[in-house]
């Protein structure tokens, strides 16, 4: 079973830094909001990382837990491509992301 890539009990203070598949990700902002599915409070977190295609800085948003996160800026993004052939994502099922996108 794959790991999540973002995986927090609580939100993480900001300027916190994740390394996923050789990519550094900083935690720029952390919005407390009320889960709409089962009503508990819970995190966006917004990470500011770099793209694996032109190296320029990005935003992107997760929940605490994520099973992945956008290796790219919006103009390299190919949803459902893995950025490097060691990022292989196999999702048995999807279900929709946490945050809702
Ligand atoms: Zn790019």
């Amino acid at each position: 079973m794959r790991k999540p890539e973002i995986a927090f009990a609580s939100a993480p203070l900001l300027g916190t830094r994740v390394e996923i598949d050789g990519l550094t990700y900083e935690l720029v902002r952390a919005d407390p909001y009320i889960r709409v599915s089962d009503g508990r409070p819970t995190y966006v977190l917004t990470w500011r990382g770099c793209c694996a295609r032109c190296g320029g800085s990005f935003d992107v948003k997760t929940g605490l837990r994520a099973q992945t996160i956008n290796k790219r800026c919006r103009t390299h993004r190919a949803p459902g491509r893995p950025a490097t052939a060691a990022a292989k994502i196999r999702w048995a099922r999807p279900k929709s992301g946490p945050t809702g996108r």
